[in-house]
């Protein structure tokens, strides 16, 4: 049986959830524990070679995924060390 788009969702919501509370549940920057707006940042480049988004999240979220090189920020922290290249 194949999953519907409803399920999916709350699947993807689900892993992401998991894989936010895996890496502290807060912003490593500023602390902010709003997690609608919280991200995950590639310490070493710019990702661009790894998977992104929901597929990161469910990786992370089943413990296939190496932590090290991510860290949880907010979006407003994330785009300030990745804008340009990272801060002034
Ligand atoms: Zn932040």
């Amino acid at each position: 049986m194949a999953y519907s788009n409803a399920q999916k969702r709350t699947a993807r919501l689900a892993h992401r959830m998991r894989a936010i509370t895996i890496k502290g549940s807060r912003c490593e920057s500023c602390g902010t524990e709003n997690h609608r707006i919280l991200e995950f940042h590639h310490v070493n480049g710019d990702g661009k070679d790894d998977v992104q988004g929901s597929k990161l999240a469910y990786l992370v979220a089943t413990g296939r995924r190496a932590l090290d090189d991510l860290q949880l920020l907010c979006s407003n922290c994330h785009k300030e060390v990745t804008y340009d290249g990272g801060p002034a």
